[in-house]
């Protein structure tokens, strides 16, 4: 086969993008992916069920991103609008269902099949995919990245060449699903800078007894407030629901907050607590309980915080409260009854042990955004590379953001790629 006109590294959300819209502009496009398959974290995107994309006005998508990452990627959005990503996958087929609180979800509940969607655009535009044909490097000269070195499936290193590479090998969490960090050597050989790399999306380790862990792990808590404190001062909040696990706590009021716990933690330790009445203030709960210990004086104190929390973490909550399990209304002092008040307004869970990368959905930090042409997706630092998706220093929350970013941004690098080597418009 001659040489492509495009090189894709990694055929993920923003790759198959990229590659497809490449080939729709005439290029020839061959894709490099290490695994044996296509777009293999969409399919575990959403718990299987792929958020695909965020709904609503695009001016209020990107305002669910940090001010510069949103600064970034909007034109590539306006370019790649999230209806369009939705109609490119309802035109064949797929049924949408939007969640009240805008998510975009397929209807049969399945990652599969947007995949195979993808997959079938691919092959419409004569995208040749290489599997198990992991990049080993950029290739560079006088400025300008001009091929990649790769292994082929036989593991022979092998050097492809082409007027345009686009990098779009993800980030580093998950990294048994592909997703190794490959990308960020090679682009700070070329000359980039790569913006430190933390966790975003991940549960997080706690310092608790580990048995006491063991003895809570599977608990849920709905609709909790979540925050973190770094030196007694709030630093980030989340409303939502919360899961304790083995290690800790995950769900997604703690994967709202990670990312800041990730960056705050080197510095010293971060705290969490929870407000576990948060849509009532401290006044009303107190009025509420007052009431509820003088019109029932024999009632158990530990039905009264049933009502806050799962039957298991009772005790907990009595304990933090320095309250007999066996309490009663009538005997519930003030004081007691005041720190009652004050644990089920921010029980504290003590110092986050770790923020774990590798259990993110997704990493911030990553190649340096103002070295990147928001226009094009192209290097400022080096001719032929196109960057795209999650290799870049951009992390949106849970919601169908980061795939929306990655499809936006490879579906910019793709066209321009393609334009920059037949300059056709
Ligand atoms: C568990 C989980 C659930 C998620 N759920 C959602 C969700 O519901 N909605 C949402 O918007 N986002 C979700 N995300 C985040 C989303 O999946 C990513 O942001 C998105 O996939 C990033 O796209 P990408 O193309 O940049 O990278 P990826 O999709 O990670 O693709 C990178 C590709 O590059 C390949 N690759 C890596 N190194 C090399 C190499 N050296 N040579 C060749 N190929 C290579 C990889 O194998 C992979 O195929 C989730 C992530 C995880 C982990």
């Amino acid at each position: 086969m001659e040489d492509p006109d495009v090189i894709v590294v990694g055929a993920g959300a923003a790759g198959i993008i990229a590659a497809w819209r490449a080939a729709l502009k005439g290029a020839k496009v061959v894709i490099l992916e290490k695994t044996t398959r296509v777009g293999t974290k969409i399919l575990i995107s959403g718990g299987g069920k792929c958020n695909i994309t965020h709904d609503g006005p695009l001016e209020e998508v990107l305002r669910a991103f940090r001010p510069n990452e949103a600064r970034f990627i909007r034109p590539a959005c306006y370019r790649f609008q999230n209806h369009q990503i939705v109609e490119m996958l309802t035109s064949r087929g797929l049924e949408v269902y939007t969640r009240p609180d805008g998510r975009i979800f397929p209807v049969g509940q399945t990652a599969k099949d947007v995949v195979r969607i993808l997959t079938s655009y691919l092959e419409e535009v004569g995208v040749e995919i290489r599997f198990e044909s992991p990049a080993i490097g950029l290739i560079s000269n006088n400025g300008s990245v001009t091929g990649v070195r790769y292994l082929d499936s036989t593991q022979t290193e092998r050097e492809l060449r082409a007027p345009a590479v686009i990098l779009s090998v993800g980030g580093s969490s998950y990294p048994g699903t592909g997703t190794t960090g490959d990308g960020w050597n090679w682009a700070n050989e070329v000359g980039h800078t790569v913006v430190k790399i933390r966790a975003a999306l991940a549960p997080m380790y706690l310092s608790t007894d580990p048995e006491l862990l063991a003895e809570q792990s599977g608990i849920a808590l709905r609709d909790c407030l979540l925050k973190a404190r770094f030196a007694g001062k709030e630093i980030a909040r989340w409303t939502g629901d919360l899961l304790f696990t083995h290690h800790g706590v995950s769900g997604p009021t703690v994967l709202g907050i990670s990312r800041i716990v990730a960056e705050t933690l080197p510095g010293g330790p971060v705290t969490l607590e929870i407000d576990l009445a948060p849509n009532r203030s401290y006044e009303t709960l107190s009025a509420e309980i007052l009431a509820a210990v003088t019109v029932h004086p024999k009632r158990f104190i530990a039905s009264i915080v049933e009502e806050f929390v799962p039957r298991s973490l009772v005790v907990s909550i009595l304990d933090a409260a320095e309250i007999a399990h066996d309490c009663v209304g009538m005997r519930l002092e003030k004081k007691a009854r005041n720190r009652l008040i004050t644990v089920l307004k921010g029980w504290s869970l003590g110092p986050v042990r770790a923020v774990p990368l590798e259990k993110g959905e997704v990493v911030s930090g990553g190649i340096a955004l103002d070295e990147v042409d928001p226009q094009t997706m192209k290097s400022k630092c080096v001719g032929g590379l196109y960057l795209c998706g999650e290799v870049l220093d951009i992390a949106g929350p849970v919601g169908g953001y980061n795939l929306q970013a990655a499809f936006a941004t490879g579906y910019v690098a793709g066209e321009t790629a393609a334009q920059s080597t037949f300059n056709k418009s």
